[in-house]
């Protein structure tokens, strides 16, 4: 190899090691804001394309086994969710296509999950009428009562697969440390923006 084809091939990998992370169906580099693909089956969210993204989520081969991720993130407003008798924490709840809904503990060895009682579970709809509008599987609503933060959203799968990852790999001690604890509270200042 010439010097000047080697140098192509390291500028080539600087170039793409800069980039965000790679369509996970294509290859094709993707721009920091892109779309998410949910594989049901493996409950593993994927980095898209647009093209990708689409034809995925519509082609006959691929019916039903991935879900396009919604982008909206809607903070929600008013009293804890009290209905769900036990202290929330750092939670997310997902529905899933059976209509069974799914609530996530994030913790250092990945989320604990169990199924929440589907009468609780309705009379806090009733009381948070964006939620009636939760997607199965693709969206969630994510609660944090915990050190101080209040906060209650309805965000997209993905957000909470990131919750969980910080959550893996920050936490330290009994209680996940001090540093785990800026981190939440920067991850919820920011999802509003
Ligand atoms: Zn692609
Ligand atoms: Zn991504």
């Amino acid at each position: 190899m010439t010097d000047s084809a080697l140098a192509r091939v390291v500028n080539r990998r600087v170039a793409r090691r800069r980039a965000a992370e790679p369509c996970e169906l294509c290859g094709e580099p993707l721009p920091a804001d892109h779309a998410h693909l949910l594989e049901e089956r493996k409950d593993q969210v994927l980095c898209a394309c647009r093209a990708c993204a689409l034809l995925f989520e519509r082609s006959e081969a691929a019916l039903g086994k991935f879900r396009l991720v919604p982008s909206r993130r809607i903070r929600l407003t008013g009293p804890p969710p009290s209905e769900l008798g036990v202290p929330v924490g750092l939670a997310f709840f997902v529905r899933k296509a059976d209509g069974a809904v799914l609530a996530h503990y994030p913790s250092p060895v990945g989320a604990t999950r169990w199924e929440v009682d589907g009468e609780a579970w309705e009379r806090l709809t009733g009381r948070y009428p964006e939620l009636q509008t939760m997607e199965s599987s693709v969206e969630a609503f994510l609660v944090a009562i915990v050190r101080g933060l209040d906060e209650r959203w309805l965000v997209p799968i993905d957000v909470c697969h990131r919750l969980v990852a910080l959550v893996r790999e920050e936490w330290t001690g009994m209680s996940g440390g001090q540093r785990l604890w800026d981190r939440i509270g920067t991850f919820f200042a920011e999802l509003g923006t």
